[in-house]
């Protein structure tokens, strides 16, 4: 597969030839430098990052590079692969035209406010760092140009949004001389796509792209943003992370995920605490008593993937990642039946993976769509792809795409 085939760090070299020739075409003039940040998987912990509770992503190898060099003027123009038109806007209009008002679309076009919206939220934050005396003001900041090629697939549930947001918020830090570290970046790629593209997603998928690691996975506490890495030791457990993409689109724009925001917080109101993150599998008796089944269903789903979170790090610490298996799949049953966010061919992805001896597999991201992910054995990858495809083929479901992943770095400076 192009994983396997791409550096362990650093994007791959089609993808900044991409960025180079987007940039010369755009300005006529070779980039200054090239930032990249990854996509992530989540491997285990979904929906409960919102809720102040633990995730376990880890970066892939397949990146977003943004091309980048500084302007003589105060502009901002970015230009991407998606897009025949570049997009220009002075430094000075972007507080003028973010923060999106909810509810409505973005004055420029959706993709372009990933990259712009970061800009933005970088000179929010620059903003109030300088009124407290510290760092540049945003009024000596520099115009700059950015093109942006990527090779991590678009709404497969891998984060591409992340990604962009990652590369292009670390490249305006260098650029603008600001020394953003990892959790800083990754606030300002959540606040982009919060309040400018208007997706109300939380940190996880920021965190897993700024602060990865080769062959490790980032234990986040959603609450305190404390990050731990997390040896995952595949290479030396012959096995791996395979992603079987579905090629559903999961949209945010549709009501379930809104939904089951509501519905984690009426819990939470219910249990009288701030957060599901302060429940506990022995809570659960009481909340069952306590509210509607759908509600309870929510909840229970929250609780108890925080726990499988922590029960994953536990495990990955003594027996290591072939003992995880289970976790993974009871991840899964409680996605489709508890938060009922899964969809056929999730299912049918899982099932299938685990019919042919995969250790386990759950639907990775968001839900409604996107992708499932299986622990399987490195001489197995094979014969669990031909069974998951043979299945999505009996079902007379679209081809899914279908590719391991391998831990990688997070965001860095490529040139
Ligand atoms: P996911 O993060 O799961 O891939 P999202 O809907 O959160 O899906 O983000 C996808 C959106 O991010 C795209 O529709 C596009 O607007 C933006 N995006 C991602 N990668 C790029 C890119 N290389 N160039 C321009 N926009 C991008
Ligand atoms: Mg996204």
């Amino acid at each position: 597969s192009s994983a396997a085939d791409a550096p362990v760090s650093g994007a791959a070299e089609a993808t900044h030839d991409a960025a180079a020739k987007l940039f010369v075409a755009m300005t006529g003039r070779l980039p200054g430098g090239f930032w990249s940040a990854p996509g992530r998987v989540n491997l285990i912990g979904e929906h409960t990052d919102y809720n102040e509770g633990f995730v376990l992503p880890f970066a892939i190898a397949q990146r977003t590079v943004a091309a980048v060099d500084v302007r003589a003027d105060r502009m901002i123009r970015v230009a991407s692969a998606f897009s025949e038109e570049a997009v220009e806007v002075a430094l000075d209009d972007l507080a003028t035209i973010f923060p999106t008002p909810v509810g409505e679309h973005p004055a420029v076009p959706e993709w372009a406010a990933y990259p712009l919206g970061v800009a933005w939220a970088v000179m929010q934050l620059a903003q109030r760092a300088h009124e407290h005396g510290v760092r540049v003001a945003p009024d000596e900041f520099v115009g700059v140009d950015i093109a942006i090629a990527s090779d991590v697939p678009v709404g497969a549930g891998l984060s591409s949004s992340a990604a962009i947001e990652g590369a292009v918020a670390l490249a305006l830090s260098d650029v603008w001389n600001l020394e953003l570290r990892g959790a800083e970046l990754a606030s300002i790629g959540r606040m982009a796509e919060n309040e400018a593209v208007g997706a109300p997603t939380g940190i996880m998928d920021q965190m897993a792209s700024t602060l990865g690691e080769p062959d490790a996975a980032v234990f986040l506490d959603c609450r305190t943003l404390a990050a731990e890495l997390v040896p995952l030791g595949l290479t030396d457990a012959e096995l791996s992370i395979v992603v079987i993409d579905t090629r559903v689109k999961h949209a945010h724009s549709t009501g379930g995920y809104g939904e089951r925001r509501a519905a984690c917080e009426r819990g939470a109101a219910i249990m009288g605490v701030p957060a599901l993150r302060d429940l506990t599998v022995a809570d659960l008796e009481r909340a069952q008593a306590l509210m509607d089944d759908v509600t309870f269903r929510r909840v229970r789903h929250v609780v108890t993937e925080n726990q499988r979170v922590l029960d994953t790090v536990r495990v990955l610490r003594s027996e290591g990642v072939r003992g995880i298996g289970a976790l993974l799949t009871a991840s899964h049953a409680s996605m489709r039946d508890d938060f009922e966010i899964s969809v056929p061919e999730l299912d049918t992805a899982v099932e299938s993976a685990l019919a042919v001896g995969a250790l386990g597999a759950r639907m990775t991201g968001g839900g409604f769509g996107g992708a499932a992910i299986a622990l399987v054995e490195d001489h197995a990858v094979g014969a669990v792809s031909d069974a998951v495809r043979a299945a999505f083929a009996a079902a007379g479901f679209t081809e899914p795409h279908i590719f391991t992943v391998t831990a990688s770095a997070g965001a860095h400076r490529d040139r």
